[in-house]
């Protein structure tokens, strides 16, 4: 990475994190993944806490899952419940219960702003409330002007990218490009979370690279 795109990240997050801390939310900025990794271990605290996470690519594509349970902390691992009722009803006792749940976003805006986009809106619901703390994880591929922008570079980019990976039956898999659907659509909920009344309890970690979708 050239060196002014480097300051260019470092200034621009440095504006998101004061902004970040006007809406109630902790910032923190890393330049590169491994360093984020360490800084949400330290985030996370002692061993032995109970960590969710939401579906994410910037956090699939890291070993981030593994260094957490290797240093001791309860990983709940959402894949391995089954579809039952029952299973499901301990899952989210779970999760809403969790010290720690851990997702990106799918957009932020410069002035601290977190825009979500989601369908069954699992993930959103953990942002919103529940988790004893929410860390964040964004690339600075993520950062976009203002909510408006937000929500199309959810609409163009993000949600078009889920859906392949995903293999929906919606228009975009097939264009790349939103068309506003409502039947098999992945973006059922927007959720824009303009401050954390609960002081500190969402905390975000800027990462100098492009992460994720
Ligand atoms: S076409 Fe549908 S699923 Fe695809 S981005 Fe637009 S609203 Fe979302």
């Amino acid at each position: 990475m050239s060196e002014v795109l480097k300051t260019f990240y470092q200034n621009q997050a440095a504006t998101i994190i004061k902004n970040l801390t006007k809406r109630g939310m902790e910032g923190h900025y890393c330049s590169t993944m491994d360093e984020a990794k360490a800084k949400v271990l330290e985030l996370i605290g002692e061993p032995g806490k109970s960590i969710g996470y939401g579906g994410s690519m910037t956090i699939d594509d890291t070993d981030l899952k593994q260094q957490i349970s290797d240093a001791g902390h309860d990983l709940i691992i959402r894949e391995s419940y089954g579809p039952e009722k029952e299973a499901q009803s301990e899952l989210k006792a779970r999760m809403t219960n969790a010290d720690t749940f851990l997702m990106s976003t799918n957009a932020i805006t410069i002035d601290g702003e977190l825009v979500n986009i989601d369908g069954m809106g699992h993930r959103l619901s953990y942002l919103i409330y529940g988790p004893e703390q929410v860390i964040v994880i964004a690339g600075m591929n993520k950062v976009t002007p203002d909510v408006p922008s937000g929500i199309e570079r959810v609409h163009n980019i993000a949600s078009p990218k889920n859906t392949v990976r995903l293999n929906c039956q919606t228009p975009c898999v097939q264009t790349g490009v939103c068309a506003k659907c409502l039947g098999h659509t992945i973006c059922c909920q927007v959720v824009v979370t303009r401050a954390s009344m609960v002081k500190g309890r969402i905390k975000v970690v800027l990462v100098g690279e492009e992460l994720g979708y």
